[in-house]
């Protein structure tokens, strides 16, 4: 198997593996954690993204969503109570045509013309499946079956960082599943079965543990316990390399009713619908084939090449 570390050059800063494949794959744009991608990067992100394709099931909708999404409908969801310090915001220059102009001579003249920004009615998206719910909620009840969807979004949190595996705007794929809590539970179980399969596929190490989100503050840590004691969420975990702390990569979340009784989406009797997503973190899959198998796709292991159709 080919590792990065065949070519390791010379110099300690350059001894680092992930700090070749970041150069091979990555180029700065001048912040933390916000990258242009490059040719090879995005050759391999898009056969793992037909890959992640052929593990859908059938029935499943696909939409995708742009950046952006409801201040409003996230402000609903709940996100301010559990992770403010993520959240982006889209501000914008709203005054009248004399304010506008004098914040940008402001900004001429040396000054800060974001003193002007009020903020808008759209947030970045920090996950893929938050705008889901309020579509669902307006159809009415569900289908006897509930729904599925697969779901894209390019999303935003605000953790500068200058690791490889924590981006500020990376992209997240979903299979999202809404129904009966049995059919729910039963989603995220077969989920959980299967995800390992794929990372044996895709020649990547893994584990699966349970988890809990990054809530803020002191409030968070006993919604953060709560979360682990009923295991409402569990990630897959690859390390990127032999010695490295390992990288949550997927996650499996059971969000109970707490989305239904939100939006109100009912199931077929009227009760509020449970739902679950399984989340792929992109980015984070791709360094890791590279972090993993090198940087020579040629060289790659053979089922990692079938799988991805290389
Ligand atoms: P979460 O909603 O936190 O479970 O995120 C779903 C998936 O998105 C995670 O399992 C990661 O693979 C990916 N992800 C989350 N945060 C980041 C980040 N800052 N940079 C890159 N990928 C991320
Ligand atoms: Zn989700």
């Amino acid at each position: 198997m080919s590792t990065v570390s065949d070519k390791r050059p010379a110099s300690s800063a350059e001894c680092d593996p992930l700090a070749q494949v970041a150069d091979a794959l990555f180029r700065p744009m001048g912040v933390k954690g916000v990258y242009a991608r490059t040719a090879l990067y995005v050759q391999v992100l898009d056969c793992l993204e037909r890959y992640i394709t052929q593990q859908r099931d059938p029935s499943a909708e696909v939409m995708r969503f742009p950046p952006v999404m409801s201040r409003q409908q996230l402000e609903k969801s709940g996100y301010l109570k559990s992770f403010p310090n993520l959240l982006g915001c889209v501000c914008a220059l709203h005054g009248t045509e004399a304010s506008i102009r004098s914040a940008v001579e402001r900004h001429d003249a040396g000054g800060d013309w974001t003193t002007s920004l009020s903020s808008s009615d759209l947030v970045l998206s920090p996950a893929a499946c938050y705008p889901v719910y309020p579509i669902v909620a307006a159809r009415g009840r569900l289908p006897a079956a509930g729904v599925q969807f697969d779901i894209e979004a390019d999303c935003f949190r605000h953790e500068p960082s200058a690791h490889l595996d924590r981006l500020q705007s990376f992209r997240m794929r979903e299979f999202v599943r809404i129904g009966s809590p049995r059919e729910i539970v039963a989603f995220r179980e077969r989920w959980m079965a299967r995800a390992p399969l794929l990372a044996a596929e895709l020649g990547l190490p893994y584990s699966i543990d349970v988890a809990n989100d990054p809530f803020f503050g002191r409030v968070g840590q006993v919604m953060a316990v709560s979360q682990r004691q009923q295991a409402l969420k569990f990630e897959l975990l690859i390390p990127y390399t032999a010695t490295a702390k390992p990288t949550a990569c997927m996650s499996f979340n059971y969000h109970r009713e707490y989305f239904g009784q939100v939006w109100g989406i009912q199931n077929e009797n009227g009760e509020p619908a449970h739902t679950s997503c399984v989340a792929f973190g992109i980015d984070r899959l791709t360094v890791a084939l590279f972090a993993v198998h090198g940087l020579d796709l040629q060289r790659w292991p053979s089922t990692t090449r079938t799988a991805l159709s290389l």
